[in-house]
């Protein structure tokens, strides 16, 4: 590899921040500032900043590992390899081919995405697949194909955020989980743009904002409901783009009336006098944005509530205008791109819906098999991982940690234990990893080429900067020997191009359409939005007939065949954990700025850990003083599922009936040992933002 900087992106988020790296001579490597990507110019967060220290061979893994008596030992990678086909062909013969479970996760570049899943469907022949994305954007996803036809986070550019008149940014704290987009923020404010921010704690994104909403956590349906019904009361719907782009307003606009502000105030705490400013502050610019992050979306009714929000934003003419409209702030690297391609339990490449005919036969075609050897929809995450050792039997897992980020998490942790069979592909010996009976150490972000799509759908290129270390493989690599044990010497390419030459293929014609898009061109153009079809002629042939790809979508037309947006009815519906008199507490979890996700990397690095060493509690004075707990003082939280231990935070800027903790670690701190795994209907997603717990005082 040269020694000279190669612009690539960040590993971690899904703003995927470009960077430079190069190495240096005593074989680190260095990040300095990438100003030419207009998603973060340059700005870096401490993650990203410190992104290389996961490449170092001090935390990472080095070689295969196979569990022998107990215990995980060194072994080459050809024992590793024939361990894992054996036992998944073992699996396969003695309990059938949904008795393969594979797992795997919104970091996983498009081409391995793409490759994992068809791996599943034409190696192993299972239905059981799904990953970590689906506790990460799957309801906003499923409230964004309702309403518009379509899912991609955002419609726009997140460059669209300061020409907007006012942004209603709900349970998002964006200034700690991806702090380089705060600028879009106070870019707004700065050309007189209004910021309104949801969130029972003042976080850093809320100390921001011009008016901050605390509701109770879980109770974001509801007020939304109630800013609708008051734009209605107050003549704000803009009937003209209800009567041309709409289907479905009276039925929604019937459930809305039935919430009165009053009893929305009972519903959420946010009194009525911010209910109406809200709805002036959104109403009254010429234009005007809602983006919603985890906060109202990873609940048991995450999809009802991002309709709730999305109907406000079709009531009122926002969406599919410019510098308005609805969009999803993904949070994992590859969020976006990794729900379209295929790894989805109901989904095929191109954002093809799994039971549709005519996708599988499309995608059965560019794979050479027969469609109706396709398996066809399985499990979602948390129920695919609820069936481990039951009727899935052996798991191949790669790019996720569910033993710390799946909700119910000491019981995932002993589903796991109970599998005949755990194979994980990872970079660093995960909690996850550290139960399996082989892991495989694989290439990382600065070791191999691979693209990407960002929370604004736009496709990046991901270049290698270095080589990586003897005795690492790429997962591309282990899918093709994967594939060639268990019987299929081909369709698994290791080169990264040659699989997105043919996930091009495998996606042109559907929603998610990447088939006008080539290395080439993501090198040359600093990435591509998606769609972007082939034109007429061969894009690759020439620079000419290409098309632009697609920066914003939804102007003239939503993607429902007649072109419109469907309102969706909803109705408030209380969380499926209340408080009671044994677990009196809402606990609600997130994120801090100097961990990501499970933490499998960032707690591997020494200035990360320094600045934010562990789990904490985070408290309301008032329910600190019952307590009888002070600053630092060990608290138990206990939930129905389990108990976490973890210091004392008191502040003043949380709801006093809620407490809050961050996810990112294992141990006795372990936040998702309570949270509560209840899933949303349609998305299946589990309801980590809102479950009663009740405060204990813990003797040291
Ligand atoms: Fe990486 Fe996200 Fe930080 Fe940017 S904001 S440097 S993409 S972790």
């Amino acid at each position: 590899m040269p020694n000279s900087a190669t612009p690539t992106h960040c590993p971690y988020c899904a703003l995927q921040c470009g960077m430079n790296l190069t190495p240096a001579p005593d074989g680190t490597v260095e990040v300095s500032e990438r100003a030419d990507f207009p998603v973060n110019r340059g700005a870096l967060c401490g993650k990203g900043r410190t992104a290389p220290a996961v490449l170092s061979s001090r935390v990472r893994l080095t070689s295969p590992l196979v569990r022998s008596g107990g215990t995980l030992v060194p072994a080459t990678w050809d024992e590793a390899l024939d361990r894992i086909a054996g036992e998944l062909s073992r699996t396969r013969t003695e309990h059938g081919p949904d008795a393969c479970g594979v797992f795997g996760g919104g970091g996983l570049t498009n081409e391995k995405a793409y490759t994992l899943g068809k791996f599943a469907r034409v190696v192993l022949g299972t239905s059981q697949i799904d990953y970590n994305g689906r506790f990460c954007m799957s309801s906003a996803a499923a409230g964004g194909m309702k309403a518009f036809g379509l899912d991609r986070g955002l419609p726009f550019p997140l460059e669209d955020i300061p020409k907007s008149g006012c942004v209603i940014l709900v349970g998002s704290n964006l200034a700690e989980t991806m702090p380089p987009s705060l600028r879009f923020f106070t870019e707004l404010r700065e050309n007189g743009g209004t910021l309104i921010v949801v969130d029972p704690r003042r976080t850093r994104t809320a100390e921001q904002a011009d008016l901050h909403l605390m509701p109770r956590p879980g109770t974001d349906l509801a007020l939304a409901l109630g800013l609708l019904h008051l734009v209605v009361a107050e003549g704000r719907t803009d009937e003209a783009y209800i009567a041309e782009r709409t289907v479905g307003w009276e039925d929604a606009r019937a459930a809305a009336m039935a919430h009165w502000p009053e009893y929305v105030e009972r519903i959420t705490g946010v009194p009525v006098p911010q209910l109406r400013e809200t709805v002036r502050l959104f109403c009254e610019p010429e234009s005007a944005m809602v983006l919603t992050a985890r906060g109202p979306e990873q609940q048991s009714k995450g999809t009802d509530t991002v309709s709730a929000w999305i109907n406000l934003c079709l009531a009122t003419g926002r969406a599919g205008r410019p510098f308005s409209g609805y969009g999803c702030l993904t949070g994992q690297g590859n969020g976006q791109g990794g729900r379209e391609h295929g790894q989805k339990a109901d989904q095929l490449p191109g954002y093809r819906k799994l039971d549709d005919p005519a996708a599988r036969a499309h995608v059965a075609e560019v794979w050479g098999v027969d469609p109706d050897s396709l398996p066809g929809p399985g499990r979602s995450a948390y129920e695919l991982l609820d069936a481990l050792g039951t009727d899935i039997r052996s798991l191949l897992l790669m790019g996720s940690n569910p033993v710390v980020s799946a909700p119910h998490a000491a019981h995932i942790e002993e589903r796991i234990k109970s599998l005949d069979f755990l194979a994980v592909c990872d970079v660093v010996l995960s909690e996850t990893a550290a139960l399996a009976d082989v892991v495989l150490p694989v290439t990382q972000w600065a070791e191999e080429t691979g693209t990407t799509t960002n929370l604004e759908g736009r496709v990046l290129l991901r270049r290698q900067a270095i080589t990586p270390p003897d005795g690492i493989r790429s997962d591309l690599e282990v899918m093709h020997e994967l594939a060639d044990r268990l019987g299929v010497e081909k369709g698994f390419p290791t080169d990264p191009e040659e699989v997105f030459e043919e996930l091009r293929r495998a996606s042109a014609g559907g929603p998610a359409d990447y088939s006008g898009i080539t290395y080439r061109r993501l090198a040359e153009e600093n990435g591509v939005f998606w769609p972007c079809p082939t034109p007429e002629k061969d894009v690759t042939a020439g620079d000419q007939d290409v098309h632009p790809g697609t920066a914003r979508l939804f102007l003239d037309r939503f993607a429902h065949s007649d072109g419109r947006a469907r309102f969706v009815p909803v109705s408030h519906r209380a969380i499926a954990e209340e408080p009671d008199e044994e677990y009196p507490v809402l606990l609600t979890t997130g994120r801090v700025v100097a961990q990501y996700q499970s933490g499998a990397q960032t707690r591997r690095v020494d200035e990360l850990n320094a600045a934010a060493p562990g789990p904490f509690v985070e408290l309301h004075p008032r329910l600190a003083e019952r307590l009888g707990a002070a600053e630092g003082d060990p608290v138990a939280v206990v939930s129905r599922r389990g108990r976490a231990v973890a210091p004392a935070r008191i502040t003043l800027g949380i709801r006093p009936d809620t407490v809050f903790m961050p996810f990112h670690w294992y141990g006795e701190g372990r936040a998702n040992t309570l949270t509560n795994p209840a899933l949303d209907p349609t998305s299946r997603m589990p309801e980590f933002k809102a479950c009663a717990v009740r405060l204990e005082t813990v003797e040291r």
